[in-house]
């Protein structure tokens, strides 16, 4: 970047504008991983600078990369092509509710649990709730349409989002949608936005749904003998007429990584649990769970644990949260993988990626949002074992092939970002993934938006974990 861009920016940011290599270096990398150096981080504070910012990007042609709390799964935001990284995690002022409209209006910056709370003081719920909700901003969880355990009743973030205020590639500041959870006026460019990983704007103010709060929630936790049963029975039961409110996942190695890492006296020798939870009404909770018991027992499943208290269940929750800090403590990279399948096809899933395990010599886990189809088969890799490394590029390919051969998708919430950007075409065939671009080419001409994300770069097949 040239001294008259440095200049612009300095007189915009003062000291928030960071150059400093130490500074630029926290900034290089998310939660996946690969590491890309920005030439300059600005911390945002509001629209009008998000305006000025873009203005200078694009008289210079200068790749913007928005950023909440880098806790991306998928490589998001990674400032891939140089440039300058845009840090809201600063901009969490506004966080406003008006309990009569059912609304909460947000700044990007605002982290996701605050919503929660504030929800929660006024009797209301806001929905979505990812498992990272501590440490995740808004913003990031609109442009990943993030999604969450609640997501097998309650949806994603796109199902609980009204309106947001966006700065375009041209520097234009735009209202999509509104305050009504009716709104047809013209296309739906929120809808549009939510999701698109800051490449077709960014997001400087969202206005949010809220719902009334579950009377009450009841927790059984589910042990199984053979993973696959475990598949099969979550189709069974969401096709029994229960609505879960949350139904997840995880396989004998997560069960063993989570004991290790804090001792709950949770069944090692178990080849899967799931945990259920489901909300309402406190009468009917206990007949709710009594249904499910019965769809299990169809299937030779008795070992059933209800939760007698609201601290049991605040524990076997916990376990779920713990499945990633205690993978992550192995020390070695952890890859988290999204691949989502139809509700039915669950169990091939299992069978398939049990298959690689074996054939590939992998460290495999998986746990995930078993309710929705949308596990999360997560590689535990030395990469500093190139052949382990190779092996694993080849297990991840096939499973992306596999995926969408069963009528699945790359990703249920983490987004595309750099991870699974070769395999677009793979899903949405040549004429799909051209009209995406040709959206992306009339919003973003100059390709200034978060560039490197999404759309395959040249040439590219595969994935590639390790450069030779
Ligand atoms: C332990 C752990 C658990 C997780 N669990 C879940 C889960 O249950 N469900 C789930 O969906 N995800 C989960 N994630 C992934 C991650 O937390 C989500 O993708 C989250 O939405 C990212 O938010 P962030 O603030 O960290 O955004 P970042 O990682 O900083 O950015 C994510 C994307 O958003 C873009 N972006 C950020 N702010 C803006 C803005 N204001 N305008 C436009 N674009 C913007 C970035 O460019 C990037 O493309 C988990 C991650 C971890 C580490």
């Amino acid at each position: 970047m040239n001294d008259s861009v440095i200049k612009e920016l300095k007189n915009i940011f003062k000291s928030r504008l960071l150059l400093e290599v130490d500074d630029r270096v926290s900034y290089s990398y998310d939660a996946s991983f690969g590491q890309y150096m920005p030439d300059a981080v600005v911390q945002v504070l509001s629209t009008e600078e998000v305006v000025k910012v873009v203005n200078i990007a694009k008289e210079y042609n200068i790749p913007l990369y928005p950023r909440g709390a880098s806790s991306s799964l998928s490589g998001g935001p990674l400032p891939v092509h140089k440039g300058i990284v845009l840090d809201f995690s600063q901009w969490d002022d506004t966080l406003e509710i008006y309990p009569e409209d059912l609304i909460v209006k947000a700044s990007p910056g605002v982290i996701t649990d605050r919503i929660h709370e504030l929800a929660n003081q006024h009797n209301l719920m806001y929905a979505p709730d990812p498992s990272s909700s501590r440490i995740c901003t808004i913003g990031g969880n609109l442009a990943e349409n993030a999604g969450g355990p609640r997501g097998v009743k309650y949806g994603v973030t796109k199902d609980h989002v009204l309106g947001l205020e966006i700065v375009t590639a041209n520097g234009d500041v735009v209202k999509t949608g509104g305050n009504t959870v009716k709104n047809v006026t013209g296309y739906d460019l929120t809808k549009l936005i939510v999701g698109s990983e800051g490449t077709l704007g960014i997001i400087t103010e969202a206005t949010l749904r809220l719902i009334p709060k579950p009377e009450d929630t009841l927790t059984a936790m589910v042990i199984f003998e053979d993973i696959v049963v475990a598949g099969e029975s979550i189709s069974k039961i969401l096709s029994s007429g229960i609505h879960p409110s949350k139904m997840e996942i995880l396989d004998k190695n997560s069960i063993n990584r989570v004991e290790d890492f804090r001792q709950l006296g949770l069944p090692r020798d178990a080849d899967a649990i799931l945990l259920i939870e489901v909300d309402g009404n406190k009468k009917v909770l206990h007949d709710e769970l009594n249904e499910v018991k019965k769809v299990l027992a169809s299937l030779n499943v008795t070992n059933v644990k209800i939760a007698q208290t609201k601290d049991e269940e605040k524990e076997l929750w916990e376990v779920r949260k713990l499945v990633s800090p205690a993978i992550v403590k192995s020390g070695y990279t952890k890859l988290s993988e999204d691949a989502t399948v139809p509700l039915s096809k669950i169990p091939d899933m299992f069978n398939k990626v049990n298959e690689l395990k074996e054939k590939y010599n992998l460290n495999l886990v998986i746990f995930g949002h078993a309710g929705d189809g949308n596990l999360h088969p997560n590689l535990i890799i030395n990469m500093r074992d190139d052949d382990e490394v190779k092996r694993a590029e080849k297990a991840i390919d096939e499973l992306f092939k596999f995926t969408i051969s069963i009528g699945g998708t790359l990703s249920g919430e983490h987004g595309i970002g750099t991870m699974k950007r070769a395999y677009m075409k793979e899903e949405l065939k040549e004429a799909g993934l051209n009209f995406q671009k040709l959206i992306k080419q009339a919003l973003d001409p100059q390709n200034i938006l978060n560039p490197g994300k999404i759309f395959p770069e040249k040439d590219e097949q595969r994935i590639v974990l390790k450069n030779e």
